[in-house]
């Protein structure tokens, strides 16, 4: 029996991961379950997994949270990043599921590490920011991490979790996202339906933008140089349209190892909640007569500039990526908000980079020093084009 606190428990990552706490009641419990804003959904989550504890952003969410709950119900409220830490450490739980989006995820993260608590990580914006801080203190603290990211889960399996050995390059496969086959000229019209619409994949909507632009394949590039302790350039980008390949491993002999499955994230976060046991799941395998062909291709840097841009903060170290991560963050939902158009993204995140004055061997109070400035000057960047 293993007991979860799930951190972002009403996002994309969060609701598939209960739909499997669900079918294996006698495998999982629920501890705790925490939520933004979306409080009709957090009631339902928690009158469905009876968890002892909840937490909303703040006081007032909390508050509208309390009035939907039964009041025979034994579940304690909490709010902002000390009732996020306080689920994120509650004493009943084995393991922590890190769903929440962006840089938000960081705090309460290390807050479990510290508290003893095996991690399973979908939030990869938290090794972006602070991968070499967050590795130290799983190493320190001696918890397990288990990667959710489909790539990195794919990984960690190739790698048979014997990471290190023999191991020549990690090959991380890409969908390309809905713009894979479309020109640069025909990007100025691009809008926020057009790119929430993924071909493969359905997730939250900030991830979705970040495969449209491939920035999220460079935060996964920069996630496994710090989950597999490998350099950047022996982490390379394939675009596999397909979406079966999940990811691959060459080995120092040539070969390759690849796990597969179709594009469907239940199988990834079963495996970072039960590993090293595969759970029986409703999941179908590839029918490979069906889909006929696999391809493979280079990613196109020229239409796709975001994932450049992240090899390159990540080469930077110290708060680059941090910087990196939170001018992204801003400049999406600024998108997503009509306020910024899609070839806008990159150039915002450039120009944040440029201005700032990078720290080698940033503390977490650095990186989130250099977090908060990064979005401040994407804000004012966005805030004087549309002047
Ligand atoms: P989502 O938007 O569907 O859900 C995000 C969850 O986090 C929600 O429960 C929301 O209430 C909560 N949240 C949002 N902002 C918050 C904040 N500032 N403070 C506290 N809680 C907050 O997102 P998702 O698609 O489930 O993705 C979650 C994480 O997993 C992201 O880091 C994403 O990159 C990663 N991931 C997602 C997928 C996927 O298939 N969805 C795949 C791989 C990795
Ligand atoms: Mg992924």
């Amino acid at each position: 029996m293993k007991t979860l606190s799930i951190l972002g428990a009403t996002g994309s990552i969060g609701s598939n991961a209960l739909e499997i706490i669900s079918q294996f009641p006698d495998r999982f419990a629920v501890a705790a379950l925490t939520a933004k804003t979306s409080v009709e959904a957090l009631a339902r989550l928690i009158v469905r997994h009876r968890p002892r504890l909840a937490a909303v952003i703040d006081a007032d969410h909390a508050r509208q949270l309390e009035t939907l709950l039964p009041e025979d119900l034994d579940v304690k409220i909490v709010s902002g990043e000390t009732g996020f830490i306080a689920a994120a450490t509650c004493p009943e739980a084995d393991m922590v599921l890190g769903a929440m989006v962006g840089a938000a995820g960081l705090v309460p993260t290390l807050a479990a590490i510290d508290a003893g608590k095996d991690i399973a990580l979908a939030n990869k914006e938290t090794l972006v920011m602070a991968g070499s801080i967050v590795m130290n203190r799983i190493a320190r603290c001696g918890v397990k991490l288990m990667p959710v990211d489909s790539e990195h889960s794919a990984i960690f399996q190739s790698m048979a979790g014997r990471a290190g050995n023999g191991i020549r390059e990690i090959l991380l496969t890409a969908s390309g996202g809905p713009f894979l086959n479309r020109t640069k000229s025909e990007f100025d019209s691009i809008t926020p339906a057009d790119a929430l619409r993924h071909p493969n994949w359905s997730m939250g909507s900030k991830i979705t933008i970040d495969s449209a632009t491939l920035m999220n394949k460079g935060l996964e590039v920069i996630e496994a140089r710090w989950l597999f302790d490998i350099d950047f350039d022996r982490i390379k980008v394939v675009v596999h349209p397909q979406s079966i390949v999940h990811s691959m491993v060459t080995y120092a002999d040539g070969a390759v190892i690849a796990q597969m499955g179709v594009p469907d994230m239940k199988g990834a976060i079963a495996y970072g909640l039960s590993h090293p046991r595969r759970l029986p799941l409703d999941v179908p395998a590839p029918d490979f007569a069906r889909i006929g062909q696999f391809t493979f291709e280079d990613p196109d840097l020229d239409r796709f500039p975001c994932l450049a841009l992240a090899y390159v903060a990540g080469q930077q170290g110290g708060s680059c990526p941090a910087v990196l991560n939170a001018a992204n963050e801003v400049a999406v939902a600024a998108f997503l908000d009509n306020r910024l158009p899609y070839t806008g993204i990159h150039p915002v995140i450039e120009e944040t980079l440029n201005r700032h004055s990078p720290r080698n061997g940033a503390d977490l109070d650095d990186i989130l020093a250099a977090d908060r400035w990064a979005r401040e000057t994407a804000k004012n960047l966005i805030r004087r084009q549309e002047n």
